[in-house]
């Protein structure tokens, strides 16, 4: 440092010192770092160095620190350790999945509510006002978002609002956004990775959002316990728009924006999708969906929803339900994995990799069955 450090001529500190090149006071302990001014010509020894302006690495972190950081509820590093699983790089999957194994124990014990809805239908404003409500008795709310339309129209349809900004200041609310990039697949294990990840670190409340594209509702449906549909009161005929397949995954039905002039449009629309429910088959065994109104921006209606959502619980806990899914979600994830993994190994393999070009090629040419090529590649692979 060639530089001299500014001196105020009415500061004391920056007197020179009297003998001996020594300051008149030095903190104890002071080491090599400790420098009081510095003297032109005179060499630095020691460790110090001039303030860097590049900003400092973050730390590498441990196994054991990501498992400790979690369970202190720490969110930054809770949010790294959502990185770590959503990263495809080889070494952070193997850390991410010790670290799953040694979280394992301190999950589970969350209720994971998925909320599906076209787009506009009020989504993140019904998360906002009823996670907000959740924080405020003293809940600890996480808000996950499955969006697999990144990959797919290469933009993303959740994710490019700045969203829920009043829920994002509760202390007690954690809010990630999708993860993007990949297959649907891909996204749905880093989401069931994340959400193992806030329960340990003490998340009571897991909500996952995702909007109706492609099979994302069913892929969602496949990672909670109950599963919220809001709709809106739609011109003429109110059960238009919604797909019968996806009321029949809905646990609890949802008109939004009954509020001001709409609010008699929305209690009719409710009132319609009770009557077409009465012909579904229930998604919970044991449970009668209902439909609800609610206004998400005045919050009329709001604790109502809560207050299914918690009788929802009780039923399923009372009879057996909740486990079964769970086990049940459980095995069906297993299942998905190995399929996930099979296909990788399948189309890394170098023999695959070699001959599937000209392989396709003779099927788009009608020489070869598409069985026959089918049964030669697998083949190949498990030779
Ligand atoms: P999302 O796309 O499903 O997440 O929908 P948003 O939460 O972004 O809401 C879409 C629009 O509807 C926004 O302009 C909201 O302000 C509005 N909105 C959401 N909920 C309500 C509600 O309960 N009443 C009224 N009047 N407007 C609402």
């Amino acid at each position: 440092m060639s530089e001299k450090p500014e001196t105020n001529p009415h500061d004391s500190t920056h007197k020179q010192p009297a003998t001996g090149g020594r300051p008149d006071w030095v903190p104890e302990n002071a080491g090599a770092a400790f420098a009081t001014w510095v003297i032109e010509g005179v060499k630095q020894t020691g460790d110090f160095a001039p303030p860097s302006t590049t900003p400092p690495r973050r730390r590498k972190l441990s196994i054991d620190d990501y498992v400790e950081g979690i369970q202190k509820q720490d969110t930054t590093i809770l949010a790294r350790a959502i990185t770590l699983v959503e990263s495809s790089a080889a070494a952070h999957q193997e850390q991410a999945q010790q670290l799953l194994a040694r979280i394992l124990p301190d999950t589970g014990k969350s209720m994971r509510v998925g909320i599906t809805g076209i787009p506009g239908a009020g989504k993140s404003t019904t998360i906002e006002s009823l996670g907000t409500h959740l924080c405020e008795k003293g809940h600890r709310v996480a808000v996950l978002a499955v969006d697999p339309s990144s990959s797919v129209h290469g933009g993303s349809i959740l994710g490019d609002k700045v969203r829920m900004e009043k829920l994002g200041r509760q202390p007690g609310a954690f809010i990630r956004p999708s993860p993007s990039g990949g297959s649907l697949g891909g996204v749905a294990r880093k989401s069931r990775e994340t959400i193992l990840l806030c329960e340990a670190a003490g998340y009571d409340v897991i909500i996952v959002e995702t909007v109706g594209v492609g099979q994302s509702e069913v892929t969602v449906r496949s990672m909670v316990d109950c599963f919220l549909l809001l709709s809106i009161a739609g011109a003429g005929d109110e059960v238009q728009g919604i797909k019968k397949g996806i009321m029949e995954l809905a646990d609890i039905m949802v008109v939004n924006k009954a509020d001001g002039d709409n609010k008699i449009r929305a209690m009719a629309a409710r009132a319609e999708l009770e009557r077409v429910l009465h012909y579904l088959r229930p998604a919970t065994e044991g449970w009668t969906t209902p439909a609800l109104t609610a206004s998400a921006i005045t919050g009329e209606g709001i604790d109502r929803v809560w207050e299914t959502v918690l009788d929802f619980f009780k039923a399923c806990r009372e009879s057996g339900i909740l486990d079964e899914r769970r086990r049940d979600q459980s095995i069906a994830w297993m299942h998905s994995l190995i399929r996930e993994s099979l296909l990788n190994d399948f189309y890394q393999a170098p023999t695959v990799q070699a001959l599937l070009p000209q392989i396709e090629h003779a099927v788009a040419n009608g020489q070869k069955p598409s069985l026959a090529a089918a049964k030669e590649l697998l083949a190949l692979w498990k030779r």
